[in-house]
């Protein structure tokens, strides 16, 4: 692909699902990556500790290789240095200076004239990528990152990549509690993973930003080898058609949510935070959202309830940055009261539960969200397990 700018976001979508892993592809590499976001720590030490053990990584069938990501950001103890590298790996951003290249002319932009983590997705990209190659080095990538939500493991990656889904599935065997999170389906996603034919980003938490969590790094190792065993069994089966008739498969059932919109902080009129996430909510993700429960304890000791008019849709939230003086304010004591059973806040659009994720992420201060809103459908996936039938 040399010009992606000429692609609608249709297309862009419909040229990465293609790429994904089908199900007779057999997986040759797969990148363990962390410290994408250089304070999130398990990550980080867990790429290093496979760097240095890669004895643990071996497996007959593919390679696997272990990369730490935002390197300066990782020194720094930073999530990132110019910009969030999670949310550029994008068709357009990663193939600029390979057209450039190609016209013989140098890079269009000057290396000082972008930021680091462009400099550094870029890197990524001729790594593990490219992105705009139908067969890029990299099968599949598994992203590690910590919140500081109390989210335990959720595997979030594209709604199309089925393969995606069934190491998920696999990796739920061993852990019940693991829950998936698709990216949205209308917009090219812009995360490293999707440098690679399928990917996942491993979100674990909760786990503050520059800290370790000993109980949670041994559960993403456990994981990440049992995602690797599986990879190679399935590799094993689908490369012996004997094997391949005899073997036994499994049906688990996953969650899978979908943001639909994120909830804001309790702004005044200069844009200064009013409220805090309140007790009901915090800590306590994947609840159900409803309308009119208590959602944040106000600095003026009265409670702010959620209402599904809250919500601002998703696309709106983390690129469009609004200054204080464009939002909308109400000084909380100026709040009417609310109402439970307040349905007038209800559109024909919410009629599926709602729930609440990512609440009270550190990192997402910054981006104005409070917490995430989704849905959740439950998805049956079967997957190869040992033994024959
Ligand atoms: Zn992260």
């Amino acid at each position: 692909m040399s010009n992606p700018s000429s692609l609608s976001q249709e297309e862009r979508l419909a040229f990465l699902s293609k790429r994904h892993i089908g199900d007779k592809d057999i997986v040759k590499n797969v990148a363990i990556c962390g410290g994408t976001h250089g304070n999130e720590l398990n990550g980080v030490h867990l790429t290093e500790y496979f760097q240095r053990s890669r004895g643990k990584l071996f497996r007959k069938s593919f390679d696997v290789h272990p990369v730490l990501v935002n390197k300066e950001a990782i020194a720094a103890c930073r999530r990132y240095i110019d910009q969030d590298i999670n949310r550029v790996f994008t068709l357009d951003n990663l193939t600029v200076s390979v057209d450039a290249d190609e016209e013989g002319g140098g890079s269009a932009e000057d290396d000082d004239d972008i930021t680091y983590e462009l400099r550094r997705a870029r890197q990524l990209d001729k790594e593990l990528g490219p992105k705009a190659s139908p067969t890029p080095r990299m099968d599949f990538v598994l992203d590690l990152h910590n919140t500081t939500a109390n989210m335990h493991t959720t595997l979030i990656f594209a709604p199309g990549d089925a393969f995606a889904f069934e190491v998920a599935a696999a990796m739920s065997l061993l852990e019940p509690t693991i829950k998936t999170v698709t990216w949205p389906k209308d917009e090219e996603p812009c995360f490293l993973p999707t440098v690679a034919r399928s990917g996942m980003t491993v979100e674990v938490g909760p786990v503050p930003h520059g800290t370790l969590k000993a109980d949670l790094l041994l559960d993403t190792k456990r994981l990440l080898l049992h995602a690797l065993d599986y990879i190679e069994l399935r590799n094993n089966l689908l490369s012996e058609k004997e094997a391949l008739k005899r073997a036994r498969q499994q049906s688990c059932t996953l969650e899978v949510y979908e943001r639909i919109g994120t909830v804001p902080f309790p702004r005044d009129s200069l844009g200064e935070i009013r409220g805090a996430i309140h007790p009901d909510l915090d800590e306590k993700d994947f609840c159900a959202l409803k309308n009119g429960m208590n959602a944040f304890e106000m600095f003026d000791d009265t409670t702010r309830h959620f209402h599904i008019g809250d919500i601002q849709a998703t696309g709106q939230d983390e690129s469009i940055k609004p200054s204080p003086g464009e939002k909308e304010a109400a000084e909380p004591s100026s709040m009417p009261p609310t109402d439970p059973d307040d349905a007038g806040m209800m559109t024909a659009d919410t009629r599926n539960d709602l729930y609440a994720l990512f609440v009270n992420e550190a990192a997402y201060y910054e981006k104005d969200v409070a917490f995430w809103v989704a849905t959740m459908r439950q998805k049956s996936i079967s997957v190869y397990v040992t033994g024959e039938e």
